[in-house]
Protein backbone atom coordinates (compact mmCIF):
# COMPACT_ATOMS: atom_id res chain seq x y z
CA UNK A 1 0.00 0.00 0.00
CA UNK A 2 1.70 3.00 -0.94
CA UNK A 3 -1.09 5.73 -1.10
CA UNK A 4 -0.26 7.60 2.09
CA UNK A 5 2.38 9.55 0.32
CA UNK A 6 0.34 10.40 -2.63
CA UNK A 7 -1.45 13.44 -2.73
CA UNK A 8 -5.02 12.83 -3.74
CA UNK A 9 -7.24 15.25 -5.81
CA UNK A 10 -10.69 15.03 -7.27
CA UNK A 11 -13.01 17.71 -8.96
CA UNK A 12 -15.68 19.42 -7.20
CA UNK A 13 -18.70 18.31 -8.73
CA UNK A 14 -20.28 21.83 -8.62
CA UNK A 15 -17.65 24.24 -9.95
CA UNK A 16 -15.51 21.31 -11.18
CA UNK A 17 -12.43 23.42 -9.41
CA UNK A 18 -9.58 21.23 -8.14
CA UNK A 19 -10.02 19.50 -4.27
CA UNK A 20 -6.93 18.18 -2.38
CA UNK A 21 -8.10 14.85 -0.80
CA UNK A 22 -6.67 15.50 2.30
CA UNK A 23 -8.46 14.94 5.70
CA UNK A 24 -8.55 18.59 6.35
CA UNK A 25 -10.80 18.88 3.52
CA UNK A 26 -14.09 18.44 5.83
CA UNK A 27 -16.10 19.50 2.89
CA UNK A 28 -14.93 16.87 0.23
CA UNK A 29 -14.90 16.33 -2.79
CA UNK A 30 -16.75 19.75 -2.66
CA UNK A 31 -14.42 22.36 -2.45
CA UNK A 32 -16.02 24.22 0.39
CA UNK A 33 -19.62 24.26 2.00
CA UNK A 34 -21.22 26.09 -0.62
CA UNK A 35 -21.03 23.71 -3.67
CA UNK A 36 -21.88 20.97 -1.15
CA UNK A 37 -25.48 22.05 -0.79
CA UNK A 38 -25.77 23.38 -4.27
CA UNK A 39 -24.84 19.85 -5.53
CA UNK A 40 -27.22 18.15 -2.40
CA UNK A 41 -29.97 20.70 -3.40
CA UNK A 42 -29.46 19.82 -7.02
CA UNK A 43 -29.55 15.71 -6.47
CA UNK A 44 -32.68 15.82 -3.71
CA UNK A 45 -34.78 18.08 -6.82
CA UNK A 46 -33.94 15.31 -9.36
CA UNK A 47 -35.23 12.73 -7.32
CA UNK A 48 -38.45 14.47 -7.12
CA UNK A 49 -38.53 15.08 -10.79
CA UNK A 50 -38.90 11.37 -11.55
CA UNK A 51 -42.38 11.08 -12.73
CA UNK A 52 -43.78 7.67 -12.03
CA UNK A 53 -41.45 6.70 -9.56
CA UNK A 54 -42.05 5.84 -6.30
CA UNK A 55 -39.38 7.95 -4.26
CA UNK A 56 -38.14 6.06 -0.93
CA UNK A 57 -35.42 7.83 0.97
CA UNK A 58 -34.40 6.21 3.63
CA UNK A 59 -31.90 9.62 5.16
CA UNK A 60 -31.06 7.07 8.37
CA UNK A 61 -29.54 4.92 5.81
CA UNK A 62 -25.96 6.92 5.78
CA UNK A 63 -23.84 4.47 3.56
CA UNK A 64 -26.92 4.13 0.90
CA UNK A 65 -27.68 8.24 0.81
CA UNK A 66 -23.56 8.18 -0.01
CA UNK A 67 -23.74 5.22 -2.39
CA UNK A 68 -26.71 7.50 -4.64
CA UNK A 69 -25.05 10.69 -4.09
CA UNK A 70 -21.66 10.22 -5.33
CA UNK A 71 -22.36 7.72 -8.01
CA UNK A 72 -24.01 10.03 -11.27
ZN1 LIG B 1 -16.72 24.00 -5.76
Amino acid sequence: MSLSNKQLSVKCPTCKSTVDWVPENKFKPFCCDRCRLIDLGEWIFEEKRIPGESIELDLTDEDNFSINNYSK
